[in-house]
């Protein structure tokens, strides 16, 4: 074996017991900037070696596998992950692939919430399933649990089938409280509040979600599309009764991205829950499909991720089970 593959096995075998952590046991051993770092560590010898991709590779995957204590759900419709952009250069090369195919795009700028993916799908505006996003074709259903975040919308005004995609969270108060208390009773803190909300809906008590004040926001139309841009999608949304994220704009230059970005890098400490990012979509829907997919992620976004904050909690080991 050369260099490169050693380093390749040794990555891929590093990444997935970290992805094990993070995504299955919600308890990561490492902050996200360095899983990032061996990430594209991998990512770059593998473009330069497209012969030594191994079959287990984290760059072919989304997620992790399911926890088995939880009913698997099969996804209708795959979710994917987001491509990672760190640096203004890479936003400038997403759009330059972008323009291959769309030369003049319209983009959406949205803020990218740092907690976990759920589907929601209705049927007859009835809410039937939410399930975590897990390997992106299975998940695991978690309906009882999402059923105790007071706004997810229960019934729709609307009687229609819908699969929509979103973000639970905890809010940064909710995180505090939770963690002060923790202390009081002897138990570990959560490491912050993504992890705090994975880890609480995965609780099979679903007493203890209601009492943990998670709450959402919903950014995606999973089933077959009803409107023609992603802004129309977020405004139907609203009057369906989902909670949508406010802050977001249209961008039709790197340059109007980028002092979104800056603008929102001011204001992320003072919102009231986590972000990690920006993410950048082109608007129209059709122009979405014209662009398609990789294996993992959509070629008609990216998220702009900040750089670390320095940790504040030791990450510690916690059972979940309590
Ligand atoms: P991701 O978190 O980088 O991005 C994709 C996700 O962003 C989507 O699935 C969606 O849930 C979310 N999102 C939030 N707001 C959104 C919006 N407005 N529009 C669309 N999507 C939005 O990708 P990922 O695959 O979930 O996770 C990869 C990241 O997880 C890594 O970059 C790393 O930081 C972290 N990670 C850390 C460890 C660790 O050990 N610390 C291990 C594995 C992964």
């Amino acid at each position: 074996m050369n260099n490169a593959e050693l380093r390749i096995k040794e990555l891929v075998k590093l990444l997935n017991k970290y992805a094990h952590e993070y995504y299955t046991l919600d308890n990561p051993s490492v902050e996200d900037a360095e899983y990032d770092k061996l990430y594209r560590e991998l990512v770059e010898l593998e473009e330069k070696n497209p012969e030594l991709v191994q079959n287990d590779s984290p760059s072919h995957r989304t997620g992790d596998l399911v926890l088995s204590k939880f009913e698997k759900y099969q996804h209708q419709y795959q979710l994917y992950s987001l491509q990672d952009a760190f640096s203004r250069e890479e936003i400038e090369e997403f759009d330059a692939r972008v323009r291959k195919v769309i030369p003049n795009p319209e983009y959406i700028c949205e803020l990218k919430i740092d907690g976990l993916s759920l589907s929601l799908v209705y049927e007859n505006g009835v809410l039937i399933t939410a399930a975590t996003r897990g390997d992106g074709s299975i998940g695991e259903n978690i309906t009882e649990q999402v059923k105790r975040i007071k706004d997810v919308p229960l019934v729709l005004p609307q009687e229609i089938d819908i699969t929509v995609r979103g973000e639970a969270y905890m809010p940064r108060k909710s995180f505090d409280k939770l963690n002060i208390e923790r202390e009081l009773d002897g138990e570990a803190p959560f490491a912050n509040p993504r992890n705090a909300a994975a880890g609480t809906l995965r609780q099979l008590d679903t007493k203890v979600v209601a009492k943990r004040n998670l709450a959402t926001f919903l950014y995606q139309e999973a089933s077959p599309a009803t409107h023609d841009t992603q802004e129309k999608v977020l405004e139907y949304f609203e009057e369906l009764g989902f909670v949508v994220n406010q802050d977001r704009i249209f961008a039709r230059s790197i340059d109007e991205i980028w002092s979104f970005i800056d603008k929102v890098a001011d204001m992320r400490g003072k919102l009231p829950y986590d972000i990690d990012g920006v993410v950048i979509k082109v608007n129209s829907l059709a122009q979405q499909e014209e662009l398609g997919f990789t294996v993992k992620a959509p070629k008609w976004a990216i998220a702009y991720k900040f750089p670390a904050e320095l940790a504040e909690t030791e990450i510690l080991s916690v059972d979940w089970t309590v």
